[in-house]
């Protein structure tokens, strides 16, 4: 059913998050892998996060933000500040962002607004922008959303961290604002009736136990379906990580084997939703990790307030700076020549939600032949950009022999002559952001 591109219900999830023999696992690896590459073809959307404020109400267990914790340096990005990190973000080849916020009265959903409206305005030479930014913050009322769309956002994430009741009550103290089960599960059932219709849900691996959660993901995705007519854009499943004044064996941490399943079944439930792999994770098991169905990961990360031009390409973390610690510090350009080495082509494609195709009219167009259509096409012109615009010699090498590649396997049509010219375009010409 899966391989048929169907989505998986709850129950037929279930069946797949009991199989513990290795043969059964190994299908279902390499069941994600053939559905990735013929859902997803072999793209990889590039997004980095910028965070803005780290003051907090809340006193999340697992958060080096919370409240609690007298060794977080609190910080709040300046206006300019906020112009300086996009400035840097755009200077290495980023036109996708994610922003985020711990909870706090002062981060309203006008000074959020105000936030996305400063970095879309932020242009910088040669071809810098920013042409898509999305939101992971504390979940909103409808007038919120309503602001807060109004600014052009792309997708709104709100993590439910676990689904498990007992769970969330232990590591969300009753008298915080996130203690609020219920307020926070509805939270993107808020946005779809403010008209926010791009939502991306997440859990926090290493709370509770993970084929529930699994489940519970799924089953929150199929009740968006359901009741929305559409689901969930992105899936994210961070896991545990260590973090300022942390003690991790007190937590249920998920192994790297029992992960990599966490993303396959995923993959195989939820076939059109996009699952998103942090820099949480290691170079190495996110190169592995990648193939099994995943469309978008972030790279050149830093989650340090002011991080993008503080601390640079340091290789040194301070956890008292950070919400967490990454495991990927690796700049962009490496990790697109990664990519490319791999056979993967970067994306910087924003084409979507510029054109009006999300929520319900992004699943008509999920169909065969939208890859195609439009993802592919997307995915080489902001490649070109990015070869021409940003990258190393060595990562431009390896590049233009994907795009070769990739341009060789298309068969002719007249979209194929309008790639080709928009191609040359961005070669010879100072135009950009040409897209399907
Ligand atoms: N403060 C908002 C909230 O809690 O919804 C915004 C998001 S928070 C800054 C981003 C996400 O980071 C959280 O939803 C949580 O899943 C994740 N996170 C928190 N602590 C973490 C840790 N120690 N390791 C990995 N991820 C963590
Ligand atoms: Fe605050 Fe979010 Fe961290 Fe919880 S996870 S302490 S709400 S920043």
């Amino acid at each position: 059913k899966a391989l048929d591109k169907q989505p998986l219900n709850v129950e037929e999830t279930a069946v797949l998050l009991r199989c513990d023999s290795p043969e059964l696992i190994e299908e279902i690896f390499a069941a994600a892998r053939e559905l990735k590459t013929r859902v997803y073809g072999n793209r990889i959307v590039l997004f980095a996060p910028l965070y803005i404020g780290s003051y907090c109400v809340n006193d999340c267990a697992y958060c080096g933000f919370r409240r609690s914790n007298p060794d977080s340096l609190r910080r709040t990005l300046t206006k300019q500040e906020v112009v300086d990190q996009a400035t840097a973000l755009e200077q290495v080849g980023h036109k996708r962002l994610i922003l985020v916020w711990g909870e706090h009265p002062w981060y309203t959903p006008e000074s959020v607004a105000e936030v996305v409206k400063t970095i879309y305005d932020v242009k910088s030479d040669p071809h810098g922008e920013i042409r898509r930014v999305n939101i992971n913050a504390a979940p909103l009322d409808d007038a919120g959303y309503r602001i807060v769309k109004e600014s052009g956002i792309g997708t709104y994430q709100i993590f439910q961290e676990t689904y498990h009741h007992e769970t969330y009550a232990k590591v969300h103290p009753k008298n915080t604002q996130k203690g609020d089960y219920l307020w926070r599960l509805d939270g993107l059932s808020r946005a779809f009736e403010a008209g926010l219709d791009d939502v991306g849900i997440g859990a926090l691996f290493g709370l509770a136990d993970w084929k529930f959660d699994t489940l519970a993901l799924v089953a929150h995705a199929v009740h968006l379906e359901k009741t929305y007519g559409c689901g969930p854009h992105t899936i994210s499943f961070p896991r545990m990580q260590d973090a300022s004044g942390l003690d991790l064996e007190t937590f249920r941490l998920v192994s790297d084997d029992d992960f990599k399943r966490i993303v396959a079944i995923l993959r195989l439930a939820v076939p059109y939703t996009g699952l998103i792999l942090t820099a949480r994770e290691s170079p190495e098991l996110r190169r592995e990790v990648m193939a099994f169905g995943v469309s978008q990961i972030d790279a050149g990360s830093r989650i340090e307030l002011g991080g993008y031009t503080e601390v640079g390409d340091s290789q040194v973390q301070v956890v008292e700076k950070e919400q967490f610690k990454l495991g990927d510090i690796r700049s962009l350009d490496e990790v697109v020549r990664e990519l490319l080495t791999d056979g993967y082509v970067p994306s910087w494609c924003t084409s979507c939600y510029r054109l009006g195709r999300t929520g319900e009219h992004f699943m008509e167009f999920a169909v065969p032949g939208f890859i195609k259509r439009y993802c592919t096409p997307n995915a080489l012109t902001t490649l070109q950009e990015y070869l021409i615009d940003y990258a190393s010699d060595e990562t431009i090498a390896v590049g233009n022999g994907l795009i070769d590649k990739e341009i060789q396997a298309m068969p002719e049509s007249e979209q194929k002559t309008t790639l080709l010219t928009r191609m040359a375009e961005i070669r010879d010409t100072p135009k950009r952001d040409l897209y399907f």
